[in-house]
């Protein structure tokens, strides 16, 4: 079989990949797009949707840096949602436009300290009665409207894969091969005679690298998350409750509504806190948390569910969390490994992946391959959402 000539050929279709076709097709490069399952079928869709403008990181005084990285990203967003600049997002389902932020009386020197800088000056101010639902009310409560709009995963997902034509093709690698000033990736749809092989895959770039030679803990890392879904909450919430002992959301609660249904989607210190409990202890946290957040609302009639998943970032050389997208060339193999860290950061990993490939290579402005629809991958639904 004859290997199709393409510019760059992307793995992986979350919100990294999808975003990077954009960039790169803009750019006039002709791009295939491979996804070995379903659009975003990992972190993206389990994602909160947030699109944080660094007021959590702006709790914790070595964050500054991570704060404004992710209002620069917000910005990105606010300016494709309107239809303006970048890929056009005018059709993403905005679930909340701000977010609540509250805490109970010891954090408020903090919160106002963060409230105060710079940064989120513009995007906090004291949430009024209106915006408050009544069973979060309490004596004592001081509850801020933060500037953080939520979106619905699943729609980004599909404006992106609509916002530039390039084939987006359902394929497993079977293997990447570094050739000359080329890379060839061969999958059970065919191969591809790249310039530039990008990989997206989230945790699947794990095996991608390993397929290349390469040990994935050297390039990436995993933070293992136990998520908890609720359904049968009294009212649609988004928004963080601020520890008073740690500088992170006790909990980070958003919400949908399906069919007539309000399912709440917990994170935050409970997620992280939760990886070694089983479900049932997990599930059993979860209700203590909210019965201390929420006092007198019983959950007795909800129906609770655990998500694990893991957040996959790229490692840094020094092994730290990252704070910004990490985008690592491995110009030997011809291959360029994305993690953006956050939802919110993917246009700015899109950026950096379009500076490396062209350092290496000028678009060839052709047309890429078209492949039939058949071929297409559907989108994942959110775990929460999708039947056990
Ligand atoms: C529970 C949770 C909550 C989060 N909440 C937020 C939030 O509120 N705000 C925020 O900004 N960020 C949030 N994040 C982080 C954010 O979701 C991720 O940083 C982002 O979605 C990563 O996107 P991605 O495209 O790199 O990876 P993924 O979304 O994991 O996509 C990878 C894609 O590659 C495909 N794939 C995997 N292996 C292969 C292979 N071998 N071949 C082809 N395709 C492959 C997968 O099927 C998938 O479609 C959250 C993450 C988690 C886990």
């Amino acid at each position: 079989m004859t290997a199709l000539r393409v510019d760059v050929v992307i793995v992986g279709g979350g919100v990294a990949g999808l975003w990077c076709r954009w960039a790169l097709a803009n750019a006039g490069y002709s791009v295939v797009l491979l996804e070995h399952s379903k659009f975003g079928d990992g972190q993206t869709v389990a994602s909160q949707g947030i699109l944080h403008r660094g007021v959590k990181y702006a709790l914790s005084s070595e964050a500054a840096r991570a704060a404004a990285a992710a209002e620069e990203s917000a910005r990105v967003w606010d300016e494709a949602m309107a239809g303006t600049v970048g890929p056009d997002l005018s059709r993403v389902e905005v679930a909340a436009k701000s977010m609540l932020m509250w805490t109970d009386a010891g954090l408020l020197s903090k919160l106002t300290g963060a409230i105060a800088s710079k940064v989120l000056t513009s995007h906090v101010g004291p949430a009024n009665s209106a915006e408050i639902p009544s069973f979060l009310e309490r004596r004592g409560r001081t509850v801020y409207r933060i500037g953080e709009t939520v979106v619905n995963p699943v729609s980004v997902l599909r404006c992106l894969a609509e916002a530039s034509s390039g084939p987006l093709v359902r394929a497993t690698v079977r293997s990447i091969t570094p050739l000359a000033s080329r890379t060839m990736v061969t999958t059970d749809a065919g191969e591809f005679d790249a310039g530039a092989a990008v990989l997206c895959s989230g945790a699947g770039n794990a095996e991608l690298l390993r397929l290349l030679g390469q040990q994935p803990e050297h390039w990436m890392q995993r933070r293992d998350l136990h998520m908890v879904a609720a359904s049968g909450a009294p009212g649609m919430l988004f928004g963080h409750w601020v520890a008073a002992a740690t500088d992170k959301p006790r909990l980070s609660i958003t919400s949908a509504r399906v069919d007539g249904v309000v399912h709440w989607y917990l994170g935050g210190a409970l997620a992280e806190s939760g990886v070694n409990r089983d479900v049932d202890e997990q599930i059993a946290a979860a209700k203590s948390e909210l019965d201390m957040c929420f006092p007198g609302m019983s959950t007795d009639a909800w129906q609770f569910r655990t998500v694990r998943i893991a957040r996959t970032e790229g490692r840094d050389a020094a092994g730290k969390r990252p704070d910004s997208p990490v985008v690592r060339s491995i110009e030997s193999l011809g291959v360029i490994a994305v993690w953006p860290t956050k939802l919110v950061m993917a246009p700015a990993a899109a950026e950096g992946v379009l500076r490396l490939v062209a350092s290496r290579l000028s678009p060839s402005k052709s047309t890429p391959p078209s492949f039939g629809p058949s071929s297409r991958p559907d989108y994942a639904l959110p775990p929460w959402l999708s039947r056990p």
